[in-house]
């Protein structure tokens, strides 16, 4: 007898096919470096095992950091591998970042989209405009730290970057703080449960015209 995951979508709802279901949504997460967006993603998922939504995992150029691993953080590749990729069409979007090219991959956003469950990038700010101009029912959020100074705090406590790293990762800190409000929500996370809260809100209403 055949299981249930040999049985076609049409044998198991018996007849006729089942209803798809409802597409997930995009959302964007942008923010500075030490902004603690990626904190927020990590702890609202880890608090909220049974909300339907994934993160994406992006491509990078860049090496791993001490604990990042490969297809867990990142998609580690090289230079020739990423041109590669993107020649291909792989990429949603990509942008050049701190020297180091990044790239969300359509395919697991489309299926995971098409499975009704929601996605979440974390990507820069160039990124998150190439995404609402091709999915315009994306939603744009910006995490905004406390103040510069906390920024710059945050990213020496990491004690992964050397100076120069440091600094570049700061001028463009400034130059995204500067395109926040092209985004649709702002939050600020002062408080990462309070950051945390807002953001399974977002997830848990309905979306726009529904
Ligand atoms: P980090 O090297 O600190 O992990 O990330 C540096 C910057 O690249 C962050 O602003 C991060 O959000 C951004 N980033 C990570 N993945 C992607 C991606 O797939 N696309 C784009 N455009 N930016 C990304």
């Amino acid at each position: 007898m055949a299981t249930e995951s040999e049985l076609t979508a049409d044998e198991t709802s018996g007849g006729g096919l089942a209803p798809a279901p409802a597409p997930g949504r995009l959302i964007v997460l942008s923010g500075a470096s030490g902004s603690g967006k990626s904190t927020i993603v990590d702890r609202l998922l880890a608090d909220h095992p049974k909300l339907p939504v994934r993160r994406s995992i992006s491509t990078t150029t860049r090496a791993p950091r001490p604990g990042e691993i490969p297809g867990v953080h990142y998609d580690f590749v090289s230079k020739a591998e990423f041109a590669a990729g993107r020649d291909r069409g792989q990429y949603l979007e990509w942008a050049e970042v701190h020297d180091q090219y990044y790239g969300t991959s359509v395919e697991p956003v489309t299926r995971f989209r098409a499975q009704g469950l929601s996605v979440i990038l974390v990507i820069d700010v160039q990124g998150a405009f190439i995404v609402r101009d091709k999915v315009p029912d994306a939603v744009l959020i910006f995490v905004q730290a406390p103040s510069l100074a906390i920024l710059e705090q945050r990213l020496r406590d990491r004690l992964t970057d050397d100076e120069a790293t440091i600094e570049l990762r700061l001028n463009n800190a400034r130059r995204e703080i500067a395109l926040a409000d092209r985004y649709d929500i702002q939050i600020t996370n002062d408080q990462l449960d309070r950051a945390v809260h807002e953001l399974a809100q977002i997830l848990q209403s309905d979306p726009p015209g529904a």
